[in-house]
């Protein structure tokens, strides 16, 4: 067995990983609720001689070397463990065997990954000059403002030099690890608009504060946002998802009520687009005689990965066969809470491509979807030669 080369023990573990994964899919578990997958990851990290911690209530983190913890370097690794509130329409085997519950967003594919990184790390402890710390976390998929801000919280990073993370894709063709260094992914808000007019009889408007003619001009008006109000740096997403107004077609209803979603790479962005949105509410609201109030939730953050680990990702995947590496279409606008462990630690993030040429590759969370267990080998190597790359002064 080779610590250099461990291809062939990543080959030997693949049937047990694969099988385990397909475990997790079959039992998936919501966010803050992982309590089988979190029994099965400590048994896994035990029988290698690991002392996995529960941290932010589900989750787990565990340390390869905790001799060292304190006297050298740690390197944190970080998968995702929890699934989606949707129900899964394949056909699998392995399909879930819960209504409402599947895992469409790869993480169960995330969790075997780190699963066998840990297998292979474990049987080379005392050739690595430094610890890694596994983390395993719950409730990526955006519960009570996600698990990796609780952990955070709880010290899951104390003593952490940096960590990396990964993301199976299928938008992106299968042999491609796409990162970028800076913002990679996006800050996340939600609104919610409420307009306030005067109902009443609709052949009498002249009686009435009609809401809805207030809100389709703010509507409207939004879509100002980000084309007048960024100018060509442009950077911002602001979408309206709902409109609800009105009962009947003959009755000016008193109130109008929208939803959407802003997505931005930058603090700064972030603050021009919301107070252009607060000053377009006000503005319309006066023009129209109706009170507008704009209520916002705040997200995730925007991910932003540091260029000297994004180095050591492209060093470790440009050495692999078979890999290539691409920057196309990042910044990407969704949302992921690794930027929490990424702004309190030196950090990268990246992608896997998935998408298998010449077909139409469900994408993440589509019920069609599944994890591509071709990735697991892939994504161990990634790990592992980080783990090499980042800690390999002799011990
Ligand atoms: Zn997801
Ligand atoms: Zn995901």
């Amino acid at each position: 067995m080779s610590w250099d080369d461990p291809v062939s023990e990543i080959e030997a573990l693949l049937p047990t990983l694969t099988g385990i994964r397909r475990d997790i899919h079959k039992h998936p578990e919501l966010g803050f609720e992982e309590v089988r997958t979190q029994r099965l990851i400590k048994g896994w990290l035990t029988k290698l001689g690991y002392e996995p911690r529960e941290c932010a209530r589900t989750g787990l983190i565990a340390d390869l070397r905790p001799d060292l913890h304190e006297r050298g370097r740690t390197v944190a690794l970080r998968a995702d463990i929890d699934c989606l509130p949707m129900t899964e329409l394949t056909e699998l085997d392995w399909r879930s065997i819960h209504d409402g519950r599947a895992h469409k967003c790869g993480h169960d594919g995330h969790t075997a990954i780190l699963l066998g990184t840990a297998a292979v790390l474990a049987r080379h402890r005392e050739r690595i000059a430094g610890n890694v710390r596994l983390v395993f976390q719950p409730a990526e998929e955006g519960v009570e403002g996600g698990g990796a801000k609780v952990m955070v919280a709880e010290g899951a990073l104390d003593g952490v030099d940096e960590i990396y993370g990964l993301h199976n894709w299928p938008g992106y063709p299968r042999g491609e690890l796409r990162t970028v260094p800076g913002p990679i992914m996006a800050q996340v808000s939600s609104f919610e608009i409420t307009v306030r007019g005067r109902g009443g009889h609709a052949s009498q408007p002249q009686d009435c504060r009609d809401p809805i003619v207030a809100a389709a001009a703010l509507v409207t008006g939004l879509q100002t946002v980000v084309s007048r109000g960024l100018g060509s740096a442009g950077g911002a997403v602001v979408s309206v998802c709902t409109f609800e107004s009105g009962e009947t077609h003959n009755v000016i209803p008193d109130f109008a009520r929208m939803t959407g979603t802003i997505r931005s790479f930058s603090d700064a962005t972030s603050e021009r687009v919301l107070s252009r949105m607060r000053e377009i509410a006000k503005g319309i609201g006066a023009a129209y005689g109706v009170a507008v109030d704009v209520a916002l939730e705040t997200g995730y953050p925007v991910l932003v990965n540091d260029a000297r680990c994004v180095s050591a990702v492209l060093r470790v995947a440009g050495g692999l066969d078979g890999l290539s590496l691409s920057e196309r279409d990042l910044p990407m606008a969704g949302g992921e809470d690794f930027a929490y462990f990424a702004a309190e630690v030196p950090g990268a993030y990246f992608f896997l491509g998935a998408g298998r040429e010449g077909e139409d590759t469900p994408g993440c969370h589509h019920p069609d979807f599944d994890f591509d267990d071709e990735l697991i080998p892939t994504g161990m190597q990634i790990f592992l030669g980080l783990v090499r790359d980042r800690l390999s002064a002799p011990a």
